[in-house]
């Protein structure tokens, strides 16, 4: 048989299997239909019930706007596939073409999407994480479990770690009027997506909003009394908070550990993949029938020099299953890439922050539009002389523009494009904390990618 003539018998005839059927695995699978795939189709998903949506946990679900039980994902299209669910892939065999389930059952397969995302990062100490009152939010039970308790009006909620998530947490305390302490080792809330300046916006914000913000600060110990109900908290300065609610959010633990023996690779970090979303294996070297997609995934991008990038967004997870879908039932010829400008969003305490570009790609950062005092402004940041990424607060109708620079690797720091340009429009070091990793000595950057025509070309650096 031709290549073209085994394509099209397995887009007739052949077996895909999709591990991990949340977001990423429901948008791949009903992309493979509407690519005329027209063989098997099993979904492998450790949770039971139909896939859900995440981004609401954290906001409507907590203020018990919308039941967790309704945040099912909408269906744009029938997928006729088998559903394996309420148990975990606990192998991938590539030599055998096997899916193996923890229950000892092996699924076959021709070719394999693996979109198995990421878990919340529990409390580090098993016996504090088992005390009644201690959350983390990742799934809908969990986001069930604490939307009861708030509703039970406890006397104060500890949050753990600043990032989106639980500032998403502390927000919803405020506007249920519940008093809400935030601890943060890092000196901000964001700091470590969005650098220093705007982490200190979100501190103002904070505690503009009368959380209780303590940043610099560890918690050590979380303390429960004799019924096994957590009572208090201890930080590493020696203080103590009465709490009975902790919602531990501390970033999230890729699902790869299924895959150690498969020789894909695959680690903390995610699993390695090129812009086509084909799994790499252990050796770098592109795999054929293997595919990634969503927060699992860790993609390169040739606009931030080809580095592999993992990111935690919905949008991302939407495109990636796209791409993935489309590059299974397609001759490589006809292969896209994954070349979108990655994009995020979140609500809180009134304020819509919306970011496109990756932030922590950047050296400088600069307020392009607006005015920061009032929470509402553009950032733009800058890695070398170019735009990389943007931050908006309430003003988020700009961020295309921004898209476009970072599109075209336009000078950094940009001119405002509105009549609002700021009194200083001065750039300051993007500071994030810890070590980041900058690439040395790039001569070229490639850029300018046209997503209609879905290609990249050259473009050389301004500085
Ligand atoms: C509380 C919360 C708020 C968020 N808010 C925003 C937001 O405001 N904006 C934004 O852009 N993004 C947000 N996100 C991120 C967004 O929800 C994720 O990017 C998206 O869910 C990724 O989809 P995914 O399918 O890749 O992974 P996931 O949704 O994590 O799904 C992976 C699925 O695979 C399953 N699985 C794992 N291991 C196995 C295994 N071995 N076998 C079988 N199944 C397995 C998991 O249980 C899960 O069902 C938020 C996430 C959370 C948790």
């Amino acid at each position: 048989m031709t290549s073209a003539e085994n394509l099209q018998a397995f887009k007739r005839d052949g077996r895909v299997v999709v591990v991990g059927a949340s977001l990423a695995g429901l948008r791949a699978a009903e992309a493979l239909r509407d690519e005329g795939f027209a063989g098997s189709l099993t979904m492998i998903g450790d949770e039971l019930g139909e896939p859900y949506d995440r981004p609401p946990l954290s906001k409507q679900v907590l203020t018990g706007w919308v039941p967790a039980g309704n945040t099912e994902l909408p269906r744009r299209r029938d997928i006729d596939a088998d559903w394996l669910l309420g148990v975990p892939a606990s192998g991938l065999d590539l030599a055998a073409n096997q899916v193996r389930l923890a229950d000892g059952r092996e699924v076959p397969f021709d070719r394999v999407l693996i979109s198995t995302g990421v878990r919340a990062r529990p409390w580090f100490v098993e016996s504090e994480a088992a005390l009644d009152g201690v959350f983390v939010v990742r799934t809908r039970e969990h986001a069930e479990g604490l939307q009861r308790a708030l509703a039970a009006e406890p006397s104060r909620v500890l949050v753990i770690g600043a990032g989106f998530t639980g500032s998403e947490i502390a927000s919803i305390c405020r506007e249920r009027n519940i008093p809400v302490t935030v601890a943060e080792l890092a000196p901000a809330p964001l700091v470590g997506a969005l650098g220093a300046m705007i982490g200190e916006v979100a501190a103002d914000l904070q505690r503009t909003h009368g959380v209780d913000l303590r940043c610099g600060v560890k918690v050590t110990r979380l303390e429960g009394n004799a019924q096994g109900r957590l009572r208090r908290a201890h930080f590493d300065d020696g203080s103590t908070i009465d709490t009975d609610v902790a919602v531990v959010a501390l970033g999230g633990i890729r699902n790869t550990e299924w895959l150690r023996d498969s020789g894909l690779a695959a680690g903390v970090w995610g699993i390695a993949c090129d812009t086509g979303c084909r799994a790499l294996d252990l050796n770098g070297l592109v795999t054929d029938d293997v595919f990634v997609a969503g927060d699992v995934a860790r993609c390169p991008n040739p606009i931030y020099e080809y580095r592999l990038i993992s990111l935690e967004h919905w949008a991302n997870a939407v495109e990636q299953a796209q791409v993935a879908a489309h590059n299974m039932v397609s001759a490589q010829a006809d292969r896209w890439p994954h070349l979108s400008i990655p994009r995020f969003w979140s609500i809180q305490f009134g304020v819509n922050i919306k970011s496109v570009g990756v932030p922590t790609f950047a050296d400088e950062v600069v307020v392009t539009q607006g005015s920061v005092p009032d929470h509402r402004f553009v950032a733009a940041y800058g890695y070398r002389g170019r735009v990389t990424a943007a931050v908006s607060f309430n003003n988020a109708k700009w961020l295309d523009h921004y898209r476009g620079l970072i599109e075209t690797a336009a000078p950094f720091p940009p001119p405002c494009p509105t009549p609002d340009q700021p009194a200083d429009m001065k750039p300051v070091p993007v500071d994030f904390p810890g070590p980041v990793l900058l690439a040395q000595g790039a001569t070229v950057v490639v850029t300018g990618h046209d997503p209609s025509e879905r290609r990249v070309t050259a473009a050389f650096q301004h500085r």
